[in-house]
């Protein structure tokens, strides 16, 4: 079987359809900083308004830890979907109480995470919380692509409970990861960074038959040199992973893919803004100014020259994590120049991730210089370690 999407779900004119969104936008007092997911779940709720139906959707956003937080509302989220949408929206603050008699086209209810059936182990307790949500509809749309590798009730459950069917984002999510997967155009890159080795080692584990070039950065690229013996001072280490990390180094050569691990790195006298910093070599990062207490918080110049050439080259690109500790202007320099490579791909150029999408934009690229963003950091990374992911099998996706 594979995907249902919207059509499957028959005439929708006057019906009520519950639609699961993913609105977990990273909010500062108060302020939406990045209103991306919202605009990604516009074009979802524009078709099911053309079809003539009521659009109750529904996210979480953050973890509240299953009891009301006002910090965790998703008040401000209904305002800027209004904005948006350039037509009213009905914020509904207690769901999901009886909303038979709320007015209007669009509703969206307060956090799921507020109730702690959401995200209970207990299935049971899950299908409760679900079978509630579906009596607010006759039918459901899944499309909150970051949250489908979660089984939780308004994710798996609910999708049970009413016919159902995929949005279009999570439609056009799987039609790109399916290519990053099935049948990438050679040569085909793939550059990894951020801040956790242990999250990102299963996708080097299933993209590594695949790819030409694997180009590591980030917090990760420490755990690296130390797994080909090099000294790292203060840097990021997850020495727990270095066996795992050598052994993926040994598999590369076997398989003939081009790792690239930094030959030059940005070390820095304290994990701070205006720390002072210095360029060193890979291989000899406390050979410098501030000796085993330096803290590697980018990529080099040299470095990142070769990664832009590998990247700008390649016909396929997947990019997932920050080459360095962007949110400080002193260390974006080569987050900056991955990302720019990645604008000038012939071909597909893919970045996925929370913080990768966050970086992009925050340091001034148009989402439209790049092939596709993923709005789902987890669930994208789960999808290319070859996982199944509970709410897109739900919506009838078995892989191929
Ligand atoms: P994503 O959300 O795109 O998957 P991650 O969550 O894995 O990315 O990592 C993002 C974080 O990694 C950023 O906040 C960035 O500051 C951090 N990071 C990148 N390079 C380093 C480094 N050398 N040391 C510490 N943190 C780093
Ligand atoms: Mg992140």
């Amino acid at each position: 079987m594979t995907l249902r999407t919207i059509d499957t779900l028959g005439d929708l004119e006057g019906k009520r359809v519950v639609v699961r969104v993913d609105f977990n936008v990273p909010l500062k007092d108060g302020e939406i900083t990045d209103d991306g997911r919202i605009r990604a779940a516009l074009p979802t709720i524009d078709l099911l308004l053309r079809k003539g139906a009521t659009v109750i959707a529904c996210s979480h956003l953050g973890r509240p830890d299953g009891e009301p937080n006002p910090k965790y509302s998703l008040a401000p989220v209904a305002q800027r979907l209004s904005e948006l949408l350039g037509a009213p929206v009905t914020f509904v603050e207690t769901p999901p109480a009886d909303i038979s008699s709320v007015e209007g086209d669009v509703v969206l209810l307060e956090n799921l995470r507020f109730d702690p059936r959401e995200t209970s182990k207990d299935a049971g307790e899950r299908a409760s919380f679900a079978s509630e949500l579906a009596a607010l509809g006759d039918v459901m749309v899944s499309d909150g692509f970051g949250v489908v590798h979660r089984k939780q009730a308004s994710v798996y459950e609910l999708a049970e409970a009413l016919p159902s069917a995929a949005g279009t984002l999570i439609a056009s999510e799987l039609e790109v990861l399916d290519r990053l997967t099935e049948t990438p155009e050679k040569p085909y890159a793939v550059v990894l960074g951020g801040s956790k080795v242990s999250d990102k080692l299963g996708v080097i584990d299933h993209l590594l038959p695949r790819v030409d070039s694997l180009l590591i950065g980030g917090g990760m690229l420490f755990t690296f040199l130390a797994a080909q013996g090099h000294k790292v001072g203060a840097s990021l280490l997850e020495a727990d992973q270095l066996d795992r990390v050598r052994e993926y180094i040994a598999r590369a050569e076997e398989l003939g893919v081009d790792l690239i691990v930094p030959t030059d790195v940005v070390v820095a006298s304290k994990f701070a803004a205006d720390a002072e910093h210095e360029v060193r070599p890979a291989d000899d990062i406390e050979g410098g100014a501030f000796g085993a207490a330096g803290i590697g918080l980018d990529i080099g110049p040299e470095t990142s020259a070769r990664f832009a050439e590998v990247v700008a080259a390649s016909r396929t690109v997947f990019w997932n994590g920050p080459m360095g500790v962007f949110e400080f202007d002193a260390f974006a320099a080569g987050t900056k120049a991955v990302a720019q490579a990645l604008t000038e791909v012939d071909g597909l150029s893919v970045v996925g991730g929370g913080d990768s999408a966050a970086a992009v934009r925050a340091l001034g690229f148009d989402d439209d210089r790049f092939g596709h963003i993923s709005t789902g950091g987890g669930a994208s990374l789960e999808f290319l370690e070859g996982k199944k992911l509970p709410g897109l099998e739900v919506l009838g996706w078995q892989g191929k």
